[in-house]
């Protein structure tokens, strides 16, 4: 999970770009609830409790709902709009801001479109995501606050890393990866992220991908240690942190280097699968 930059679109500028049609027609005669939406939206997400925004809104009605689901499906997702679509699911670069490994597939209704209707088409409510994370995340809707999904647009989740793994001391040095909150998060934020976690089940995606990322650097520590002992190894570890931590590499594989470049089993050999 990680923040990323706010779109510079919103609701009004939509509308203007979904060209025509009886149906865009009946949403401009709705602009003034649709933006009042974009702003509950917003402000309830700056106040931390995005379940707050209303689902309905008295002035529109069933119709005027699937007109919006319709703009959504032939002028915003496919059709004139498209340019908008793909700008919002480019605004996080490739990687999925939920599990900070896939790619960026889709976009996601932050507050699902069947059941926030006015909240279809604004920008702020459609965050990049991979094809795995939509997949669980689905029509989500928070029961509490601590379940509430990290919003990329508004949580601040800072520059300090917040996922650490662990080594299991057994062949091939296996790691169990957790959600450590650091000192500048709140309570909320820190149980939010630890539920995201578990939800998207982040913990075996990393498992696994350190798994195979340890199996790619075994000859590579083969030959440190045979060169200079478990001292070598370590040091080669080392390097490798440094060296990712500054090109940013993926939080997982920086977490994995640090827990192995730190373990004395994995120093002595513990990459390796057949001893
Ligand atoms: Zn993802």
């Amino acid at each position: 999970m990680r923040s990323i930059a706010k779109p510079d679109l919103d609701i009004r500028r939509v509308l203007d770009e979904l060209g025509s049609g009886l149906e865009v027609k009946n949403l401009r005669r709705l602009e003034s609830e649709l933006v009042e939406g974009e702003e509950e939206f917003t402000s309830n997400a700056i106040g931390g409790d995005f379940r707050l925004t209303a689902q309905k809104h008295p002035s529109i009605d069933p119709p005027d709902e699937d007109d919006v689901q319709w703009a959504w499906k032939n002028r915003f997702s496919s059709g004139v709009g498209r340019d908008m679509y793909d700008a919002l699911k480019s605004g996080a670069g490739s990687r999925c801001p939920s599990c900070l490994h896939g790619r960026v597939h889709d976009l996601d209704h932050f507050l699902p479109k069947s059941k926030y209707p006015r909240l279809a088409l604004v920008p702020l409510n459609l965050v990049p995501i991979c094809s795995d994370c939509n997949g669980i995340k689905r029509a989500y809707v928070a029961k509490s606050a601590a379940n509430e999904p990290i919003h990329p647009y508004f949580d601040d989740l800072g520059d300090e890393e917040w996922l650490v793994a662990t080594v299991l001391e057994a062949p091939g040095a296996p790691l169990q990866f957790e959600v450590s909150p650091p000192a500048a998060w709140n309570a909320t934020l820190g149980s939010r992220v630890a539920e995201q976690f578990k939800r998207l089940k982040l913990g075996a995606l990393y498992a696994d991908l350190a798994s195979t990322l340890i199996g790619n650097l075994a000859s590579g520590l083969d030959t440190r240690f045979a060169a200079s002992g478990p001292a070598g190894a370590k040091r080669w570890l080392e390097e490798m942190l440094g060296t990712w931590k500054a090109s940013n590499s993926e939080p997982y594989s920086i977490a994995a280097l640090a827990a192995w470049s730190s373990s004395p089993f994995v120093w002595n050999g513990g990459w390796r699968v057949e001893r």
